[in-house]
């Protein structure tokens, strides 16, 4: 079991620090807010007044923090992490950041010889609770096997995956969350254009799932409100996973596309979508009510 600095103990950070806590490892933890750090307190986690205070003396330190410059101010710097721990320090970096500072951190981590992965996660508050998070991970292949005895502390084995050197976690993960928002939006459109001609959108949602038009919208997260049991379409919209986090997954897609010159037409059509449906108040509900945006227009 090792010892573990854990960083920023939010909606997705303080469950997994729990999780970890439950398969025995010894915690350090550190949020800028003290009531997230009491609540692992009374799990059996140590506080720690500060970073650099929980990352001494840890064999691994993780971060699950909001954004990129969270995660630079972190690590980087003269009063940053990299500068003050030992280089046999394992750092995951579990937060969703821009695959550019992924990689910056990354590099900086290896030219001071200590391993450094971006594994964002994929899966939302239930995962993170339930330890059935999917993990994508950038950095070496040394670095990937000493990570994984961790992440399956908060993760289920099978999706745990290395896609690549460091920023490639960050790249699968924004890859993935640009195709969600695309599929969704499509089956939002073909669900309505359905319905608006008469056709019962369970009906065509069986259909389609045994046809071409097969998707993870349809298969587990039907749009359509009571269509599907236990879905947020089924509760008013109440997130599951916020336009808002959406809305920040399609921007650091977004860039990650212009970074290469892409034509990524449909991530930027579903970004500009995503955006005018927060325009509308939507921002903290959950992304599957695109649909009502798709049917006012
Ligand atoms: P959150 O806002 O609930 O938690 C972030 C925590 O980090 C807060 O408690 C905050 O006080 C703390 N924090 C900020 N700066 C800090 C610092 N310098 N040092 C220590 N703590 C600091 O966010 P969340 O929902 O837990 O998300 C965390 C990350 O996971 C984000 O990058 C998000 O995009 C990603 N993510 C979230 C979800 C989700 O469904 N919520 C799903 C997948 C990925």
């Amino acid at each position: 079991m090792a010892a573990i600095a854990f960083l920023g103990l939010g909606n997705m950070g303080g469950p997994m620090a729990k999780n970890l806590l439950a398969a025995g490892h010894d915690l350090t933890v550190f949020d800028l807010v003290e009531a997230a750090c009491a609540a692992l307190a009374a799990e059996g986690a140590s506080v720690a007044a500060s970073a650099a205070e929980a990352a001494e003396g840890a064999d691994v330190i993780i971060s699950m923090l909001p954004a990129g410059k969270h995660v630079a101010g972190t690590f980087l710097g003269d009063d940053g992490l990299l500068a003050k721990i030992s280089k046999e320090t394992l750092i995951l970096d579990a937060s969703t950041i821009d695959a550019a500072t992924a990689k910056a951190v990354g590099e900086a981590a290896a030219a001071m010889g200590i391993d450094f992965m971006d594994t964002p996660v994929s899966g939302g508050v239930a995962a993170a609770a339930a330890g059935t998070l999917a993990f994508m991970c950038g950095g070496t292949a040394e670095a990937f096997e000493r990570a994984r005895l961790i992440l399956e502390g908060m993760g289920s084995p099978e999706k745990i995956f290395h896609a690549g050197p460091a920023g490639a976690g960050q790249v699968a993960k924004a890859a993935n969350n640009m195709l969600l928002a695309v599929h969704m939006i499509g089956t939002c459109e073909a669900l309505a254009m359905g319905e608006a001609n008469g056709l019962d959108p369970a009906v065509l949602s069986d259909i389609m799932k045994a046809s071409s038009g097969n998707n993870w919208s349809l298969q587990v997260y039907n749009p359509w409100p009571d269509v599907m049991e236990g879905v947020p379409s089924s509760r008013g919209y109440q997130p599951g996973f916020m336009v808002d986090l959406m809305l920040k997954d399609l921007g650091l897609a977004c860039e990650v596309a212009d970074s290469c010159g892409l034509n990524n037409q449909m991530g930027k059509q579903a970004m500009a979508a995503y955006s005018a449906h927060q325009s509308d108040g939507n921002g903290p509900r959950d992304f599957s009510s695109i649909l009502e945006w798709v049917k006012s227009q």
